[in-house]
């Protein structure tokens, strides 16, 4: 299981990892104070009891070498042409161990009541979903951390990304990243961090239905180009999840504004691996994919967003 947690955290988090490793220096102003009038619906509205807060925990040091998913994790930083020792070296690396005060500004306090927001409407709409077809959608936490966090599926820093872990069931956010998708990706509005959130919790119902799993053991049976595609196609189909979210929360909840599919749309083109690969890489290969080009994710969110319909939403099927 551990091996199983360490590979899927990886291919899910390794379009971020050679984007940056000096992104500590960033600041933690978040975007919320542009807030502008069209964006989401959600000041006022319900928040989420499943947000884990960790913030405020004061670090405490953790093994040598900080376990398998740091190493193979530095191992694709290596391939991608970065810098690794970062990693490695923090072999006292520290972890979280004990719970402290949370200092928040302002603007991370609205952040947090939105992430919350979109995490609850991500309950409603699924719960709602998987209750028609007669099971009961698993709410899946989403832990708030800053700089590194312990999860079941390995030790991670910031540089990481956004990552959902099938081992705990668990969504884990550095908030810094969010004004990292503004100011590194050129993705703006408060829907292209719904956007983020959603397409991790769409990793979750793919757990949930049982597609990870499966998915990952074909990929561990086949060659590497094979489970790069395959990895891509996990991606996509997250992409498609995000968008089907997105349909569901103007239908139900009403909470989308003129300009928030646009948000999202942008969001996931700024992050296909083509536009990364030229823009870090100065080129493109395609055969190193993870999570598909710009026209790919911006396709299959749409495809979601559009239909509503999750049988519209086999990625794993034909050309994509
Ligand atoms: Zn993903």
């Amino acid at each position: 299981m551990q091996v199983f947690c360490s590979i899927y955290f990886v291919v899910c988090t390794s379009m971020f990892i050679f984007l940056d490793l000096y992104r500590h220096a960033l600041s933690r102003k978040i975007f919320f104070n542009h807030h502008k009038p069209e964006n989401m619906k959600w000041q006022g509205r319900q928040g989420s009891d499943n947000v884990e807060d960790r913030r405020g925990m004061s670090p405490g040091k953790i093994a040598a070498g900080g376990g398998i998913g740091t190493i193979v994790i530095a191992i694709i930083v290596l391939l991608l042409g970065g810098d690794p020792t970062q990693l490695l070296n923090n072999h006292d690396e520290p972890v979280q161990s004990e719970t402290g005060t949370v200092k928040s500004t302002p603007e991370e306090d609205a952040m947090v009541n939105f992430v919350s927001v979109v995490l609850k409407d991500t309950e409603t709409v699924w719960g709602r979903i998987f209750e028609k077809s007669g099971s009961t959608y698993v709410q899946p936490k989403l832990v708030l951390f800053r700089d590194q966090v312990e999860s079941a599926c390995g030790y991670a820093t910031s540089a990481s990304g956004p990552f959902y872990c099938p081992g705990d069931l668990r969504v884990y956010l550095d908030l810094s990243f969010l004004e990292e998708l503004k100011n590194r990706f050129g993705a703006y509005g408060d829907f292209a961090v719904a956007y983020v959130i959603a397409h991790e919790i769409g990793h979750h119902v793919q757990n949930q239905l049982g597609i990870l799993e499966k998915v990952n053991e074909r990929r561990a049976r086949s060659g590497q180009s094979k489970s790069k595609e395959l990895s891509v196609r996990i991606e996509l189909q997250a992409d498609f999840l995000a968008g089907m979210w997105a349909h569901y929360e103007q239908t139900m909840n009403d909470a989308l504004e003129p300009g928030d599919i646009d948000e999202a749309i942008n969001a996931a083109a700024a992050v296909g691996d083509d536009v990364l690969q030229k823009k870090y890489q100065g080129r493109v290969v395609p055969d190193s994919f993870t999570h598909g080009t710009s026209e790919q994710r911006k396709k299959w969110f749409r495809k979601g967003y559009e239909t509503g319909d999750f049988d519209k939403g086999d990625t794993f099927r034909g050309s994509i």
